[in-house]
């Protein structure tokens, strides 16, 4: 079936262009634009490995309903093309899951899903197409260590992207598993307060309750702690948090007791570390004018490497090629807003340099070929 979809998959993403930047060492030059390319761009394995198995699982079930517990991934030309495919999306508002049974396909995504959405449609005996990550999975494997263990997963993550969510929901596995997710060192910074000294019990609950398990207690849930991350953060952010929450452990307990008190896992992916290492390799290696960064404005991985870009260089996140309107006008997402979907778009004008012009740019690890392509041929269009 793999054989099958290759055919269909190459023609839907692949992009020629692309192809060639590569083959000239990640560099093209055309009248007064010179890009450069990030090494490491683009879907990812997990990526690669979901959108294949939808296709596959469209053909494999030819009679049947074929569902998407939501996005497959964050990107809207992907998704969009799986509903072309005759896919449907049980996050639609019309759709029904409730009244899915043994007929049926679904779909689950590379963030995977909570384990009451897997327990629930396993038990109404859907067929499942389990496209979660590998990656995803590795993490669940330590929050579910953390929680047979006693230990509180802190997750650096988003509390309501779909990963972390499913992450949190197997620490629920256990009578004794607890999880809190902080967003940020600002979040972090809180929470290590109160493991050295404690604190306003109500206020932190007040503050953290929709981020963390039910019943959370600082004063008995924060003793034992493990951290733990959704894959796309920030790597350097998620590790830091990681010596910070160590860091109150051993100032509350005594270095010597921190083992008793204290685990740490990097769950960061392969493929998220890689993209943001070849963004800051280019940026440390080229003189650029400005940085185009291509992705879902919800994808978590793509902003972060907008953020990475956005210290260094005048930076614009994109979501596709509808967005460079002109060499005058370009619609981007702010780097630092909600990651969300496209609502808070913004219109920059001037932002295509006049003269000679040195753009870099970069994908997230949701975004196909075939747009990155299209972004360099309107580019080009630009700066004959
Ligand atoms: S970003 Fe990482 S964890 Fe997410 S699907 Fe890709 S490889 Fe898997």
């Amino acid at each position: 079936m793999k054989e099958a979809v290759a055919g269909e998959l190459a023609a839907a993403y692949d992009s020629s262009v692309v192809d060639q930047v590569r083959a000239g060492g990640y560099h093209f030059a055309a009248g007064r634009l010179t890009l450069h390319l990030a090494r490491e761009f683009g879907f990812c394995y997990g990526v690669d490995r979901a959108v294949d198995y939808a296709y596959q699982a469209r053909r494999r079930f030819p009679g049947r309903n074929v569902f998407l517990t939501g996005e497959i991934i964050h990107n809207p030309h992907v998704n969009q093309r799986l509903r072309d495919n005759g896919i449907r999306f049980l996050s639609d508002p019309d759709e029904r899951p409730e009244t899915l049974g043994a007929d049926d396909v679904v779909i689950l995504p590379a963030f995977g899903v909570t384990v009451e959405e897997m327990a629930q449609l396993a038990a109404q005996g859907c067929t499942l197409v389990d496209t979660t990550c590998g990656s995803v999975l590795n993490v669940w494997k330590n929050v579910t260590r953390y929680a047979q263990d006693g230990f509180t997963a802190i997750i650096h993550g988003k509390v309501k992207h779909e990963e972390t969510r499913a992450t949190a929901s197997q620490a629920l596995k256990f009578p004794r598993g607890r999880y809190l997710v902080v967003l940020d060192k600002a979040e972090a910074g809180v929470v290590c307060d109160y493991i050295r000294h404690g604190g306003d019990r109500e206020a932190f609950i007040a503050r953290f309750g929709a981020a963390s398990s039910p019943g959370f207690d600082p004063d008995v849930d924060l003793v034992r702690v493990g951290c733990a991350n959704q894959t796309t953060m920030l790597m350097s952010e998620s590790l830091e948090i990681g010596e910070m929450v160590g860091a109150a452990i051993a100032d509350r307990y005594g270095a010597d007791a921190r083992p008793q008190h204290f685990r740490a896992f990097d769950t960061i992916c392969s493929a998220t570390q890689e993209r943001q290492d070849a963004v800051t390799a280019l940026l440390d290696e080229q003189a650029l004018d400005l940085m185009l960064v291509v992705g879902g404005y919800n994808s978590s991985n793509t902003c972060n490497l907008a953020r990475i870009c956005a210290d260094r260089i005048s930076t614009f996140h994109i979501a596709d090629p509808e967005c460079l309107i002109s060499a005058d006008e370009i619609h981007h997402r702010p780097v630092g807003a909600p990651s969300t979907t496209r609502g808070r778009e913004q219109t920059t004008r001037g932002w295509l340099p006049p003269g000679r012009v040195t753009v870099g740019l970069t994908a997230g690890a949701s975004t196909p070929n075939n747009i990155v392509g299209q972004i360099i041929k309107k580019l080009e269009e630009f700066c004959r």
